[in-house]
């Protein structure tokens, strides 16, 4: 369980995506680091577009609506399922997240790149509309890192924890459908991995040290 493996599709990374900008989804199991690796990528490179999940969970402390996720109203979620106003959506942990079809096909047609931070199912429902998407799986060094890392983080009650931790069992068994899986020990280690899969599509004749 320690060492990135990676699975080329067999697709030419120029052809990536049927729309013109590349779609990076990144999933990991609650607590799995893949808030942290987002914000990495998002912060080297200035041109790639996170796009900010809709949820009805409440904010945690410090979290900002419009920054962080866009926090709505059960009923006003459960509208724009019926409006199709998803790209994908999920019930995770109790609670509904999802993401704009506007905001993703409208980054995808001007040519950005768009990166999702999503749950399997979300994945799932992604590579239905676009197939070429790259995903990335983010995996803890073990389950038990996974809970002191929750445990440290001090935002989720002993219930959601436990809760959380039963449901990533399920996740990482469903890891086979990504195309990339980077174990997250070594922070900066997994950032650089992370970088280096982004940079292999971006970049498709730039040499590449780090995956091979
Ligand atoms: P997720 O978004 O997947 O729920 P986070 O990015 O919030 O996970 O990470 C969970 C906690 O673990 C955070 O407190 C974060 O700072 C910490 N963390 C993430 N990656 C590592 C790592 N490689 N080593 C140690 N702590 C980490
Ligand atoms: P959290 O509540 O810890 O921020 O996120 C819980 C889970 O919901 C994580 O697995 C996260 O990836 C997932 N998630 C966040 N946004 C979305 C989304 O827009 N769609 C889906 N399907 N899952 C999401």
């Amino acid at each position: 369980m320690n060492e990135q493996e990676s699975r080329p599709s067999g697709s030419n990374p120029k052809e990536i995506n049927s729309k013109l900008g590349h779609l990076f989804i990144i999933s990991a199991p609650s607590g799995g680091g893949k808030t942290t690796l987002s914000k990495a990528v998002v912060n080297r490179f200035n041109d790639i577009f996170y796009s900010i999940s809709y949820t009805t969970r409440s904010p945690r402390d410090g979290e900002q609506d419009g920054v962080d996720y866009y926090f709505i109203q059960k009923k006003d979620f459960e509208k724009r399922i019926e409006n199709g106003y998803w790209a994908e959506w999920a019930e995770v942990h109790g609670n509904y997240y999802g993401t704009s079809v506007e905001f993703l096909d409208k980054g995808l047609d001007s040519g950005n790149d768009m990166l999702l931070d999503i749950d399997v199912q979300g994945t799932i429902q992604i590579l239905g509309r676009y197939p070429d998407s790259v995903t990335i799986f983010i995996m803890p060094p073990s389950l038990e890192t996974l809970r002191k890392r929750l445990e440290m983080r001090r935002t989720e009650s002993r219930v959601t924890i436990e809760r959380r931790l039963l449901n990533a069992e399920d996740e990482i068994s469903q890891k086979g459908l990504y195309r990339h899986v980077i174990v997250n020990d070594q922070l900066s280690v997994s950032i650089d991995k992370l970088i280096a899969i982004i940079e292999k599509y971006r970049y498709p004749n730039k040499p590449d040290k780090c995956l091979k």
